[in-house]
């Protein structure tokens, strides 16, 4: 029905996270639609991002350079590591300028139910960095689900040896919340991690 190239390129799109076929076919269509103000210089950044993308082998974020920017500057606090799940948090975390320490990307949560274990995520390597000595902190900012507070339960324990303070980040009511608004799970939260007034 279309060239092998438009059905290859229907086929890669389609498992990008949120395309389904459909979706994939009207984006293949508005790439080709758009060549040279979208699709060449899409084609080139894929390209670029191929080449030059790696994984920091200190923290587990993506950059061009190893280590990574974030690693690399002076005027970042080595004393304090935010242990993340993904990249996409860390980026999420770096959008707040609320943090000026250091990351650990763990490449995702410890689950009994897919099968993935501690030598499945950067956990050694975390281990590593807190054992050269100069860390004070450990923030644990995985997310408030089961696998996200297993994991944090679990590096806890790991820490509890090495003399580093670990905290986690507060779960209770957003900025700007409602009660009435709010699912049981943040109001249950937000009640047990009250504050004296
Ligand atoms: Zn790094």
């Amino acid at each position: 029905m279309t060239g092998s190239s438009i059905d290859r390129l229907i086929q890669l799109l389609a498992k990008l996270p949120g395309l389904g076929p459909r979706s994939a076919r009207r984006a293949a269509l508005y790439l080709i639609k758009r060549r040279e103000a979208v699709l060449e210089p899409l084609a080139r950044a894929l390209a670029d991002a191929a080449a030059n993308i790696r994984v920091c082998s200190t923290c587990g974020n993506f950059d061009t350079v190893d280590p990574c920017p974030i690693c690399a500057d002076p005027k970042r606090d080595q004393t304090v590591i935010c242990v993340v799940e993904e990249v996409a948090d860390l980026w999420a975390m770096e959008r707040t300028a609320a943090f000026r320490g250091r990351y650990h990307v763990l490449g995702g949560t410890l689950s009994a139910l897919d099968g993935i274990g501690p030598d499945d995520l950067n956990i050694a390597r975390l281990m590593a960095r807190i054992a050269a000595g100069g860390v004070r902190e450990v923030i644990l900012a995985t997310n408030a689900t089961v696998d996200g507070q297993t994991t944090a339960h679990y590096i806890t324990d790991r820490l509890a040896e090495t003399g580093v303070t670990v905290s986690r980040l507060a779960h209770g009511m957003p900025m700007g919340a409602e009660l009435d608004y709010l699912d049981d799970g943040t109001l249950t939260a937000a009640l047990k991690a009250r504050r004296p007034f």
